[in-house]
């Protein structure tokens, strides 16, 4: 079989074959929203992040840094939908909340084991090269995906499907195949405000364009993953009992509304909200057993304790003093001084 012979339809027969929810092609020149990506992060609202903002930005730019080559991108979505509650229906106080796509089995592996599968099957029709991308690697993976026809981009940032609604992990397959790009959907979010009104940081800000983006510094998503150092103060509280991620942007979403659920069980949770005085007595050891293979490893012990201690400064229940008191005299310093001001929402 010629490389003719992989078209659309042949694209989306496999990526049901293979398990994904969504898929569609997406040309490589120019990459979608790299200029506006770049302006974003040199006006530093990417934070820390040093990935976004060092040598591979610009590689971002660039796929073929990827993979000499490259013509087309496959982008697909697999959907990590449960039945568990929102987290805005969700007002335990007593337990921490994990964003949903952390809940299960570490979306990176399950992607790129199903995308490598994609491949080989395509690989059965045609001579082409090929490169698996699970987030890892510097592409603009939502504009992306846009771009392929799998949603749009939503004020909260997140990509929207019409019928799927938002919960879906991303992966693409780099190809030098090519192939036949897709249209992206129209914008519908329309007059909708509801995510950038729930914020409780209010990190989804106007930008320069017209559009919205997220001041990363501000987000609960990456205070609580990405950022090594001591949360600024000011922003502790609007945390909640967030203790990695955030999903209230999502949550909100009238697209969320009818959102599927996914078909297999691995990213459901071990353990759906777990107690905040469980997680703070966790040791390093048990801390990496209970979250092994899952995202929430990525917060690291120091990281996870000091959100913990935030949480339980937020929910200002005295029953959380002792644990507070035991985090306070943690020989890190970071992890202390968030439990110290903890003790003190408490009123100590
Ligand atoms: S993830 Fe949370 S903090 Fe970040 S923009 Fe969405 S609602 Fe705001
Ligand atoms: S909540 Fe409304 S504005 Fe925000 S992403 Fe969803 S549809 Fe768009």
């Amino acid at each position: 079989m010629t490389e003719k012979a992989i078209d659309s339809k042949l694209v989306h027969e496999v990526a049901v074959e293979c398990g994904f929810d969504l898929v569609g092609v997406a040309g490589v020149h120019p990459v979608p929203d790299f200029a506006r990506f770049r302006n974003w992060a040199d006006r530093g609202l990417a934070g820390e992040m040093r990935y976004l903002t060092d040598h591979r930005a610009e590689m971002r730019g660039d796929p073929e840094s990827l993979l000499p080559g490259v013509r087309s991108i496959i982008c697909a979505g697999l959907v990590y939908n449960g039945p568990e509650p929102l987290s805005t229906e969700f007002s335990d106080i007593e337990r921490a909340w994990i964003s949903r796509y952390a809940w299960g089995e570490d979306y990176h592996h399950v992607l790129r084991w199903r995308l490598e599968s994609f491949a080989r099957k395509l690989r059965e029709c045609a001579d082409f090269e090929w490169r698996v991308c699970v987030d890892t690697a510097p592409l603009l993976e939502r504009s992306l995906a846009r771009a392929a026809g799998l949603g749009w981009i939503g004020k909260n940032t997140c990509l929207i499907n019409q019928n799927l609604g938002s919960w879906f992990f991303l992966g693409e397959l780099l190809t030098t195949m090519d192939l036949e790009p897709d249209a992206p959907p129209p914008d519908r979010c329309g007059t909708c405000a509801r995510c950038i009104e729930a914020c409780p940081t209010d990190a989804i800000v106007p930008s320069p364009d017209g559009r919205f983006e997220i001041d990363a510094r501000l987000c609960i998503s990456y205070l609580t993953i990405e950022l090594r150092s001591s949360i600024p103060e000011a922003h502790r509280s609007g945390m909640g009992s967030n203790v990695f991620g955030c999903d209230i942007c999502q949550d909100v979403c009238p697209w969320n509304r009818r959102a599927v659920e996914a078909a297999g069980g691995e990213f459901r949770p071990g353990e759906f909200a777990p107690s905040l005085e469980r997680l703070a007595a966790l040791g390093e050891a048990e801390f990496r057993a209970l979250f092994r293979d899952t995202p929430v490893s990525r917060a690291k012990y120091r990281g996870f304790l000091r959100n913990v201690a935030v949480a339980m400064g937020n929910a200002r229940l005295e029953r959380f003093r002792d644990a507070l008191v035991k985090l306070a005299a943690n020989p890190d310093a970071l992890v202390a001084e968030h439990a110290q001001w903890g003790l003190r929402q408490l009123g100590y």
